[in-house]
């Protein structure tokens, strides 16, 4: 039996007010599992509690379901809903601290805004971070605009979860194939790409303090380590002695397994960055969380490991000590 405790990092919820933004995402979606989903994250009390216990959860991080209010165009209508959901998922986690905090919904249009929103939520409503959904009408987070934001992530100590959105511009060569379209490939490779803009274009040289979260065991990126280090090596001049991407990417970027229950990548990851920066997530409702509890409670692993990616590792990153491991 495996006495420590499961934290979960991408737990989704959806307030009625933004399940416009929402809806494109799950196009083409099966309808009796589109009702299921949408069911399930617009009444997140109700089945919520009794999920958690069967799969034995004990505690949540949530987050609204992508991409929110970064889709909207009218930036004064983005900052005040991204308040609005904030505010309720405040009260939301007030009610039950012991199982629940929260991941900021923050109006990226404006990252003035989104700067003192994530502020406030940290500050005054006990949130544990951000969660971003990608670019932002096409602006990435390594724009200079972003520095602010960062500026503030570094300041809270917070991590900023990057979640996975659609491209800007479909890709050409995913056309008339729906499994290469959205979670199978599209947003690995979008969401990846994001990333990499961060660590390839000195957003932790400027802010060196900041981390981001990856979902989906980090959106292959541990696999490629060795790869963006060879080729980097070949594009920079011969007595540039910063750091490589892997030195970055084990610096600033952590993961979490959601949607990827298999031992091969998680082993991968694991050798790659480390496991201390592997943390449990089951992306709910997107995936069934008894599936990720039991995997992550039988994958081979040493006990250190297991406890670290179950809880150990998110309470020192997330600052949940009153949970314990
Ligand atoms: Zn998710």
């Amino acid at each position: 039996m495996i006495g420590s405790k499961i934290i979960a990092l991408e737990e989704h919820y959806l307030p009625d007010f933004l399940t416009s933004y929402w809806e494109p995402t799950v196009m083409g979606m099966a309808p009796g599992l589109y009702k299921h989903i949408k069911s399930r994250l617009l009444h997140p009390q109700v089945q919520r509690s009794q999920i958690m216990a069967s799969a034995g959860i004990d505690h949540m991080v949530l987050s609204v379901a992508g991409p929110g209010v970064q889709a909207e165009t009218d930036h004064n209508k983005a900052i005040v809903l991204a308040k609005r959901a904030n505010d309720e998922l405040g009260v939301m986690i007030s009610e039950d601290t012991d199982r629940y905090s929260g991941f900021a919904h923050l109006p990226m249009q404006s990252p003035h805004n989104a700067s003192a929103e994530l502020r406030r939520c940290v500050e005054d409503l006990g949130f544990v971070g951000a969660m971003v959904n990608g670019h932002t009408h096409g602006v990435y987070l390594d724009d200079h605009a972003y520095d602010v934001f960062w500026e503030t992530v570094s300041e809270l100590g917070v991590p900023v979860y990057i979640h996975p959105t659609d491209p800007p511009e479909k890709y050409f060569a995913l056309r008339d194939q729906p499994m290469l379209r959205r979670p199978a490939w599209e947003w690995t490779v979008e969401t990846a790409t994001h990333a990499l803009r961060l660590v390839l274009n000195g957003v932790f040289d400027r802010h060196p303090n900041a981390n981001i979260i990856l979902g989906h065991m980090g959106e292959t990126i541990p696999y490629l380590l060795w790869r963006f280090d060879s080729r980097a090596k070949f594009l920079r001049l011969p007595d540039d002695t910063s750091p490589l991407p892997s030195e970055i990417i084990r610096r600033n970027v952590f993961i979490t397994i959601s949607g990827s229950l298999d031992h091969a990548p998680l082993n991968c990851a694991i050798e790659a960055v480390g496991a201390d920066r592997i943390m449990f997530a089951a992306d709910y409702p997107f995936e069934e969380p008894e599936e990720a509890t039991e995997f992550i409670r039988s994958v081979e692993l040493s006990q250190s490991q297991r406890e670290g990616i179950m809880s150990g590792n998110a309470v020192k990153l997330l600052g949940l000590d009153t949970l314990g491991a």
